[in-house]
């Protein structure tokens, strides 16, 4: 989860970007994880599934399946992965791709893991081409061959591996290679959190933390927190920095309103880099559409933190389509941002034949 390489701007509803990153003080993620299913809100489905597989693996007393959970940062991965270990009654061990840089380092992994135990790797998508095929025979045989020395001398030592239980984490399941996907028994997607999802979050949240939040109040954050319960808890934080100073330190009526607009989060949870993009999107390209590099150089982004991080929200919203060739704002996104739709010129692509159909 050290996204530190990536250039994000410090905004404050990056759902990759976590507290400590904000130089947030000593309160990390890990005291609002929740710690059983039960405690974890919304992703019906994912949940529902794991549960029976978790009880199945349970009744025959053995290891859980290989899990492979994609979707957008801030969802709930890593505390799913935790979950689950706990709900098998095992250990939990945790790494990321970046950080195996060699075989060796995931040998040294696998081979101090106990029967049953999960390992969770966070952005697996990132492993190196050699560490991946190792990972293949484990996954599937519970044994891998290490090559030792160089030369004549080089000799392969086989390592039989305790039954563990994978899990991995990606941003998106079309990052990783058809051969590692496909070793997975599992393989769930976490959905956006609906409001109501987010404001059940933001309540157990502020209940640990010891913030005074009524419904409304929590409502209000929930809608502007682009459906990510990593937002969701970022900003009650700040919304309390706000109750505190201004008012009696509870959060009711206005206070969210007044905190979070002047955050410059509107109503939807944009902020002003989304507005950003969308005005670069209407002013340069006439609304698209607008091939992601393009775009991403336009607005000086990644074009991976575009997908990853700006555009999930954007697209669920309806203010973004995407199309074979290229993001199209719609109508709804310019009529948000106060531009008339009608008046603007409509240019194609690069490619471009200019037939948009903008809905
Ligand atoms: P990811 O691994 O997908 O980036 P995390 O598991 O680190 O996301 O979750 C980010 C934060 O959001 C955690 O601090 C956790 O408290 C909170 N969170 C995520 N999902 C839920 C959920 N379903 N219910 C309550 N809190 C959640």
């Amino acid at each position: 989860m050290d996204f530190s390489e990536f250039d994000f701007e410090n905004r404050i509803v990056d759902s990759s970007l976590q507290y400590n990153d904000l130089g947030d003080g000593g309160d990390s993620e890990n005291s609002l994880r929740p710690r059983t299913l039960d405690d974890y809100t919304g992703q019906k489905k994912a949940k529902e599934e794991l549960s029976i597989y978790i009880n199945a693996a349970k009744l025959r007393g053995e290891p859980l399946d290989h899990v492979l959970l994609y979707g957008p940062p801030g969802l709930g991965k890593t505390t799913l992965a935790a979950i689950i270990a706990a709900e098998m009654g095992v250990s939990f061990r945790v790494t990321s791709g970046p950080a195996i840089e060699k075989k060796g380092d995931l040998l040294a992994l696998l081979t101090n893991l106990s029967e049953g135990d999960v390992l969770f790797i966070d952005e697996i998508h990132r492993l190196s081409h050699e560490v991946e095929e190792m990972l293949y025979p484990a996954m599937e045989d519970y044994a891998v061959d290490f090559i030792i020395g160089k030369g004549p001398a080089a000799r392969s030592i086989h390592f039989s591996l305790p039954h563990f239980t994978l899990i991995g984490a990606t941003t998106r399941a079309g990052q990783i290679t058809t051969p590692l996907r496909d070793r997975f028994g599992v393989v769930l997607r976490l959905e956006l959190y609906t409001p109501d999802e987010l404001s059940a979050i933001i309540k157990r949240s502020a209940g640990i933390l010891g913030i005074d939040v009524d419904d409304d109040s929590a409502y209000e954050i929930a809608s502007r927190s682009r459906g990510t319960p990593r937002i969701a808890n970022r900003l009650l934080k700040r919304v309390r920095d706000f109750a505190q100073v201004r008012g009696d330190g509870a959060i009711k009526e206005d206070t969210a309103r007044g905190a979070l607009s002047m955050l410059e989060i509107d109503e939807l949870g944009l902020d002003n880099t989304d507005r950003r993009m969308l005005s670069a999107m209407i002013r340069y390209y006439g609304g698209g559409p607008v091939g992601l590099e393009t775009l991403a150089a336009t607005i000086g982004e990644e074009a991976v933190t575009i997908e990853d991080v700006y555009e999930p929200y954007l697209l669920q919203i309806g203010y973004l389509s995407r199309t074979p060739r290229g993001r199209v704002v719609t109508r709804m996104a310019y009529e948000h941002l106060g531009i008339p739709y009608t008046d603007t010129p409509q240019r194609g692509d690069e490619s471009g034949d200019g037939q948009l159909t903008i809905g």
